[in-house]
This record gives C-alpha cells, structure tokens and sequence, in this order.
C-alpha cells in the first residue's frame, strides 16, 4: 500500500443473475460460446435442479442483497419450454431477493420457438428477449452455418415484436462471409422494420477453438467492413437508436440493463455449466471471481454433490482497475467516476495520471464526474485500455 493505493472501500455494486442453459440444436462455426450440439433428449428437468443446487452454493455469498436483473444465455435457452423457465424463476424467487419489476432476459434463437411461444416466456415471467437473428439473408445463414433461414428468421421476429414483452433484442452480424454494403445495410433495415428497442450490431471475428478459425472463409475486407458499420450506423442512428455501447443500439432508455451491469462493473452471479460470476465481500474487502465446470455433464454431476466451481480466485486491485476501465470503455457516454473508488477498493488517485494521459492525448474528455471518450478515442478505444493494463 502507498497513498495512491489506500483509503477507499469496496462497497457491493448492483447484483445481477446470469444463467447458462449450454445446449444448441447444432455448433456454428464461428461460434466460441461454451454451447453444445444436442446429440440426444435434453436433459433439461435434470439440469433445473442442478441449476438450484449450483444457486445454493451461492446464497452465503449474497445473503440479503436485491438482485436487480436475471439473464438466461446459451446456448440457446429457448430449447427450454416456458414451463421450465417459470420453473427456474420461480425457484430463483424462493431463494433470493429479486427486485419486482427486475429485467428478465431469454435469449432465442428462430428455428427453435414455435409462432406463439413467446407469449408463453412472458407468461412465465420473461420481459425481455434476445433473438439470434443474425441476418435476414439465405445466403448469408448459411454461410455461417445458421440453422434457420430468412422465412424463420422473419416469421420469429414478426411474433417476437407482438408478443407484448416489455423490450426486446435483434441481434445482427456484419462482415459475412460474401457480404456487400448493400446487404449488410438491407439487414439492418428489415431488422428496423420490427421497431426493435434495441439491437445489438457486431462483426464477424474469427475465434480460437472454432471451425472458422481451422478453415477461415474468406471475408469482406477491413475497410469494407469498416464501411458497412458506417453506413448501418447511419440507418441506425436516422431511425433514433443511440449507439450506447460499443455493438449495442438502442431507443431512449431502452438499454439493456443486465449488460450494462457488467459494464459499469457491477456483481454478478452466474450459474450453470461454465458461467463466470464475479462477487464483492465487503465484510473482507475482496472481490471474488467464481468459474463452473465447463462441460455440462461434469457440472451437472457436480452441482448435485454441492461442488459446482471450477476455480475460485480473489481479484487483485490492479486487475480490478484493468477490468473496470476495460468495461466502463465500452458505454459511449463514458466512465462515472464515482464507481470507481467503491468498485475498486482504490482511491482516484491510484490512476489520476493515467486518465491525465489518455485526456493529453485527446482520447477522454472530463466532464464533471464522467470521463466520456472523445471521437477518437471512442475509435481506437483500445488505445486508451492499454493505458490501464495492470
Ligand atoms: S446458436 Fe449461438 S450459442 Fe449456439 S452454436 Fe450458434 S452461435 Fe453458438
């Protein structure tokens, strides 16, 4: 410790619930998700209860704390029918504090809801979903290995935005393999026909682990792609989404309140097979980062003995600046200052000269407690990261 680094207190962020449903009714290529083909029935009543054993586990950890969102991702979770997600969250209920009027995320993936279950998961306590869409282009699909086409892909938005959910999510990809300008604003502008209230816009990367990146196709080139983001962020934005995060769109208020969390460095739990979660002790000044077993068999055998952790290890201070600037970087209306402190453990101090650095090189701008990026920092927003590796 020296007066840089002491006299702050860490003090518990809001608490979110991420649930990881792992299964999908095929691998995409590109795909670097810990998500699995489903080669016979789905154990799904099996894994709910592991799911409860695996939240148990947690409970001691954030004992009286209100939970403020609960997230299920995959995988794709609407494999699971809506009788069984108002099982898990009924069961979530019985054990934690969550918050009434709490955003309630499922993600879906079109090809696998029937025309009227949406209105099934907002039944059983879902009001949010997140569809997988991708693209609304045959082609495009196919190319990277999507299981549905764009009749489905349209017929699912098409139910997902008169299903009544309070918000829901189109998810696009751009840089396809074969993708022109052309298309790739074409999608946007179906998606915009849905009045989603929020999108969510990134490009195709070519991951480790993935059959992409064994056989890469072949792709549009970065200046190309460069020029699709463009011209799809102006559609974008003339349609009144703000680009609030670095692939997130959304209306006025609209932003998904879960991610954010994770963005402004809040807590959150995470259950299932191989979901990090990440857990303030106020009583030790510790902040905890808590990983399941990757493989769903593993750690549905090993949820039910009470065991489901992978790893367990406490966050050093300097990481914790790291993690909260490499997050805080990614919200366009930039960094609060005043989380800092209490989500780190360490006073302003501890960085004032390297948020000197990165304003003398014009890429933040203060702005009374916020640190908002400039043009080009919001550009090479990478940058200004490496200003806080620890
Ligand atoms: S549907 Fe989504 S989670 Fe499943 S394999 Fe494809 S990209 Fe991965």
């Amino acid at each position: 410790m020296n007066s840089a680094t002491e006299g702050a207190t860490l003090t518990p962020p809001p608490l979110s619930l991420y649930v990881h449903l792992p299964w999908c009714v095929r691998k995409c290529p590109y795909c670097d998700f810990n998500s699995h083909a489903l080669k016979n029935e789905m154990p799904a009543e099996r894994y709910i209860d592991a799911l409860m054993r695996d939240l148990e586990v947690e409970l001691p950890l954030v004992w009286g704390r209100p939970v403020q969102s609960v997230f299920f991702g995959g995988g794709t979770p609407s494999l699971f029918s809506a009788a069984q997600v108002e099982r898990m969250l009924s069961g979530f209920r019985g054990l934690l504090d969550i918050v009434p009027g709490a955003e309630v995320t499922l993600e879906a993936n079109p090809g696998t809801v029937e025309r009227d279950s949406f209105s099934g998961y907002r039944d059983a306590g879902v009001n949010r979903v997140s569809l997988g869409v991708q693209s609304f282009d045959d082609r495009m699909l196919e190319a990277i290995g999507r299981i549905h086409g764009r009749a489905e892909a349209r017929q699912a938005a098409e139910s997902l935005a008169g299903a009544g959910m309070e918000s829901f999510n189109l998810d696009l990809m751009f840089g396809l393999p074969g993708q022109s300008l052309e298309t790739a604003v074409a999608d946007v502008q179906t998606a915009l026909a849905y009045s989603p209230p929020h999108l969510s816009h990134y490009q195709l990367t070519l991951e480790p682990n993935t059959c992409f990146h064994a056989r890469p196709p072949s792709l549009p080139a970065d200046d190309e792609s460069w020029e699709m983001q463009g011209a799809c962020a102006d559609h974008l934005e003339a349609a009144g989404m703000v680009n609030y995060e670095i692939s997130a769109w959304s209306g006025p208020g609209r932003e998904c309140r879960h991610n954010l969390n994770y963005w402004r460095y809040g807590d959150f739990m995470g259950i299932g097979a191989g979901a990090h979660g990440k857990l303030t002790e106020a009583s030790a000044q510790t902040v905890r980062r808590r990983i399941r077993i990757r493989h769903p068999r593993n750690w549905m055998e090993s949820a039910e003995h009470g065991m489901p952790l992978a790893q367990e290890r406490e966050i050093n201070p300097q990481d914790r600046v790291f993690e909260f600037f490499l997050n805080q970087l990614r919200l366009r209306h930039g960094i609060r200052k005043a989380d800092f402190s209490n989500r780190t453990g360490l006073p302003w101090l501890a960085v004032s000269e390297r948020v000197e650095e990165a304003v003398r090189r014009g890429l933040l701008d203060e702005r009374e407690d916020l640190l908002v990026p400039t043009e080009s920092g919001w550009r090479f927003v990478n940058e200004i990261q490496q200003l806080f590796l620890p």
